[in-house]
């Protein structure tokens, strides 16, 4: 195969937040959570089509992977990602990379330390996703610096594992923040831009599939298959996102997406209790 088809080839990053019916305790955006039935069937798809999960490992380190591979990665970890999407995982003999929120294991509404560990010898990677899911762009320089230590080592010390994966809050991203990252022992950042990531991508930016409802396996079918063309409505509509918040920075996009928020624009959004 030359280095060119190698290059060609697309991984699919797929990434969960939650399930509707198990996350009800835990304050977040409704619009990330999937009813139970379409990740079921999202999963089973996935199956009986024979597409097998890689970790991220695998995607940064050896070129070429097999076609219908695809990474699952769970951002967040809120009680079903232990409850629900653990046992349906280990069932279909997929493996996921979680991106737990170090400062809220065991609180309510979210994994506890033991059911990560669980799933950790299982065989989950775990990756952070900071201490208290500040907006890493928008804190800071040092503050940023410490939630991408603390939480690396609080993971580490704590589930005796390496964490080598950072996943951004909001994907809020920067050219200072990949150099922290890197400074911190990170060896890949997984973002919130939605499209394939390809064998040899850039690790520091990795993108991804964020699942939220109203997806069912239709989506997955057609990211599969390399179906999911620029020209999809949703396609344009994620990206559209993604161009307005590089044009406006994430300062800016914040601000305005704070003021739609409270004028009701959007019926709610993540809002993760900070501290502790
Ligand atoms: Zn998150």
């Amino acid at each position: 195969m030359s280095s060119r088809e190698i290059k060609k080839r697309r991984v699919p990053i797929f990434l969960y937040h939650g399930v509707s019916e198990c996350d009800a305790d835990a304050i977040r955006d409704p619009i990330y959570a999937l009813p139970s039935a379409a990740i079921n069937a999202q999963v089973a798809w996935l199956r009986e089509h024979g597409c097998a999960t890689v970790p991220l490992d695998a995607i940064l380190a050896r070129p070429g992977g097999e076609e219908g591979s695809c990474v699952i990665t769970i951002d967040d970890c809120l009680v079903s990602a232990y409850t629900h999407l653990f046992p349906l995982l280990l069932s279909a003999g997929y493996r996921a990379v979680l991106f737990p929120v170090a400062g809220m294991v065991g609180r309510r509404g979210w994994v506890g330390w033991g059911e990560l560990d669980e799933m950790c010898r299982a065989g989950m990677e775990i990756g952070s996703h900071t201490v208290s899911h500040a907006n890493l762009a928008a804190i800071p320089p040092d503050e940023a610096k410490r939630e991408l230590r603390e939480s690396k080592k609080l993971l580490e010390d704590r589930l005796g594992v390496r964490v080598k994966f950072l996943s951004l809050p909001g994907g809020y991203h920067s050219a200072t923040l990949t150099a922290a990252a890197i400074e911190t022992g990170y060896e890949a950042i997984c973002g919130s831009v939605f499209g394939y990531s390809r064998y040899g991508a850039d690790r520091y930016a990795l993108k991804r599939f964020c699942l939220r409802q109203g997806d069912g396996e239709v989506i997955i079918r057609r990211i599969m298959r390399g179906a999911f063309m620029p020209l999809s409505p949703r396609y344009l509509r994620e990206r559209g996102k993604g161009l307005c918040r590089r044009l406006m920075g994430e300062r800016l996009y914040t601000a305005v997406r704070g003021a739609l928020i409270t004028r009701g624009a959007y019926k709610t959004l993540p809002r993760f209790p900070v501290g502790g």
